[in-house]
């Protein structure tokens, strides 16, 4: 397997609600070391660039004014097949399908507020990762 680089960001919802403790915890019990880590506010420029991919879809407005409604948790991440481990531990896109014992089954709330983001290919993490973390924050 492969070693990867992943970003994860712990979104408005589980800041607001205090999950950054547990959210990071199960990051390190999967295995995942943390490259860099930060707390942000996005600007709506920002929201909108990095979701830029779904720009025409129907919630496109909706999620923009969501990441920026708070603070979120930025982090970059690094392991074997980092990308789908964090997928894995992060469960489905909506909560109600996503796995017992995953973040967005016990964090999220409806297929919007779901709790963290993943990277969900090595071209989206090489888009990802930079985009918040130049290569000298990188630890
Ligand atoms: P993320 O990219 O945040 O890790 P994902 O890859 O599981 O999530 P995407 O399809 O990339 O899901 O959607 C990006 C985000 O847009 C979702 O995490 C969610 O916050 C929001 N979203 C996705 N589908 C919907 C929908 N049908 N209605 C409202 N919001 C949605
Ligand atoms: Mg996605």
């Amino acid at each position: 397997m492969a070693i990867e680089r992943t970003l994860a960001i712990i979104k408005p919802d589980a800041v607001a609600a205090g999950h950054i403790g547990e959210i990071i915890s199960m990051i390190e019990q999967a295995g995942l070391r943390i490259l860099a880590m930060k707390m942000k506010r996005l600007s709506r420029r920002e929201a909108e660039e990095f979701y830029a991919v779904h720009r025409a879809k129907p919630f496109y407005s909706s999620l923009v004014a969501f990441m920026t409604e708070g603070p979120v948790v930025l982090l970059a991440l690094e392991g074997d097949n980092a990308i789908q481990r964090w997928r894995e531990v992060m469960g489905k896109t909506n909560p109600a399908e996503a796995a017992e014992g995953t973040i967005r089954r016990r964090f999220g709330t409806n297929i919007e507020r779901n709790a963290v983001h993943g990277s969900d290919s090595p071209e989206t993490a090489s888009f990802e990762v930079p985009f918040f973390f130049p290569t000298a924050e990188l630890l």
